[in-house]
């Protein structure tokens, strides 16, 4: 499955860096979030190496519904419930600083960009609570919303809440031009290189230079990093035991009908999230939602048919063109984490957190994060650091997250033990389906035709290439010819 904005692209050529070179940053991560860094970075003049595992785009920036707002669905109302209202007055104007510095750069670059409103929808009686609590919150963080009756929709709503003047844009675009824009900054990016590791090199009085570990038991050196990696490919600080992977859906489709002009998306469940794009000087409808825990729907393809019989029941004319699916990574306390992967070393900087919201965080992370690396300071970027107060608070939501992955792992090895196992070794496949990051036991997404990680949320190839999230290594071949189990060694065969 390949999205609207990858059809045409052609991705950027492997290449690798030379081994022992030595950079003053080095951003592990070409989405949007690693490649603001990377700008930042080498136009503050500080020599500076991106380090790509697939090719840049290749996993949520690439895969993005594309939306740049300020109104997000019925978030607000959920960091102001956890937080109160001085956090979520930080973590929009966070929102906004990144937003207004994604269109100014758009705009100096001449990318084009749609301005429209956000509306955020209860279709259902029940759902409209949510949508007039969200209306308050963002009221409280002196976001000029206003109630709507939306009128092009062709399905009734029972409230909605508008932010007229967001944005929406093609994300690849904007990429292919923030790398163009790095490489004219003396900046480099390789793609198709896997970071394995990030180790201080051992010297004297220990704060030297960092080691970072290539695919290839190649490395480099650096005097700082930057994990844009979507999680963290690193174990040390516990993120991702921090966060939850959630996967969802999209489908482009061609109307004769008119396109709804604003971005909508519904409050309450299945999530839906409607804008239009622009392809061959036409608009195409652009469908999203219907999402899950990675590794945890029974079937993907189920979730993908259903997102097609909601766009066709309330859109007949939709005929659908590209489908594709992505995933992003939620807080257990709803913020983001920006800042040191350990408390008080500045040398590795973390990123992640963005809950399908990282158009407009993962740019104000890069500023953050930049500006930690040159001496800048920015008071909103507070509430968003990684060693937060609010997390002691969040410790229950860490709790119930984490006996959802025990629960996961203990259920998940014991029907390994049981049948899958056996399953897989009487199959052609050629892989071993256990996670190379904790040992998780993968599931078959039977959409994309990869192994997901219901832990995690690490995802493998059907060949064992690793495509996403916290795993490093690919899973391990299978043996080609499996060892029988003790007990059905017949005793007459057993050694002495
Ligand atoms: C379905 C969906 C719809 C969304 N819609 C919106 C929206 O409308 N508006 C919005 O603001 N946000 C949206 N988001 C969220 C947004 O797309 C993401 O938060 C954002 O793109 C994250 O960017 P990133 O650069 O942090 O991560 P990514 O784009 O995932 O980039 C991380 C990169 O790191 C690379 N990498 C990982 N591990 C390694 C390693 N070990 N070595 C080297 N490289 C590595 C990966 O290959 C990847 O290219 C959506 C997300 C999803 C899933």
């Amino acid at each position: 499955m390949t999205s609207l904005w990858l059809r045409d692209h052609r991705p950027e050529p492997a290449s690798s860096p030379r081994p022992g070179e030595q950079y003053d940053h080095v951003v592990v991560g070409a989405g949007l979030t690693g490649l603001v860094t990377a700008l930042l970075l080498a136009r503050a003049g500080g020599s500076t190496a991106v380090l790509e595992a697939r090719h840049p785009g290749a996993v949520a920036t690439g895969n993005t519904t594309g939306k740049l707002s300020l109104l997000q669905g019925t978030r607000a109302s959920a960091i102001a419930a956890r937080h109160g209202r001085e956090t979520l007055r930080a973590y929009v104007d966070a929102n906004r600083e990144g937003q207004s510095w994604l269109l100014r750069y758009c705009q100096d670059h001449g990318l084009h960009v749609d301005r429209e409103s956000a509306v955020t929808i209860a279709t259902e009686r029940g759902d409209t609570g949510a949508v007039d609590a969200e209306f308050r919150a963002c009221r409280a963080a002196g976001l000029p919303v206003r109630k709507a009756t939306p009128t092009e929709l062709p399905f009734r709503t029972a409230d909605a809440v508008e932010l007229p003047e967001q944005a929406q844009l093609d994300p690849i675009l904007l990429l292919t031009t923030l790398i163009s824009d790095l490489r004219e900054h003396g900046g480099e990016l390789y793609s198709g290189t896997r970071v394995r590791d990030v180790r201080p090199k051992a010297t004297l009085g220990g704060r030297g230079p960092l080691r970072v570990c290539l695919d290839d038991d190649a490395t480099l050196e650096a005097g700082s990093v930057v994990l844009a990696t979507g999680t963290p490919l690193l174990d040390r600080g516990g993120f991702f035991g921090r966060l939850h992977a959630r996967r969802s859906y999209s489908v482009a489709f061609e109307l004769s009908e008119p396109v709804p002009r604003s971005m909508y998306l519904r409050a309450g469940d299945p999530t839906v999230s409607l804008r239009y794009a622009w392809r061959d000087r036409q608009r195409v409808l652009l469908v999203g939602g219907f999402g899950h825990d990675v590794g945890r729907a029974g079937s993907e393809q189920a979730h993908v048919d259903s997102l097609v019989d909601w766009a066709t029941t309330h859109f007949p004319s939709a005929v659908p063109r590209e489908r594709w699916s992505a995933q992003d990574y939620d807080s257990i306390d709803r913020l983001p984490y920006v800042g040191p992967l350990l408390p008080g070393d500045d040398r590795v900087l973390v990123a992640t957190g963005f809950a399908k919201w990282g158009l407009t965080n993962g740019t104000a992370a890069a500023l953050a994060m930049a500006g930690r690396l040159l001496g800048g300071h920015q008071p909103w970027a507070r509430p968003l650091r990684t060693w937060r107060p609010s997390e002691l608070t969040s410790l229950p939501s860490a709790a119930s997250l984490n006996a959802a992955v025990s629960y996961r792992m203990a259920s998940g090895w014991t029907r390994l033990a049981m049948s899958k196992l056996r399953r897989n070794e009487a199959t052609p496949c050629p892989v071993r389906p256990v996670c190379t990051h904790l040992g998780g036991v993968l599931e078959w997404n039977d959409t994309e035709s990869s192994w997901d990680c219901p832990l995690h949320g690490s995802r493998f190839a059907a060949d064992g290439r690793v495509l996403e999230g916290p795993a490093t290594r690919p899973l391990h071949p299978k043996p080609l010819h499996p060892k029988r189990p003790p007990d059905a060694v017949p005793h007459s065969a057993r050694p002495e």
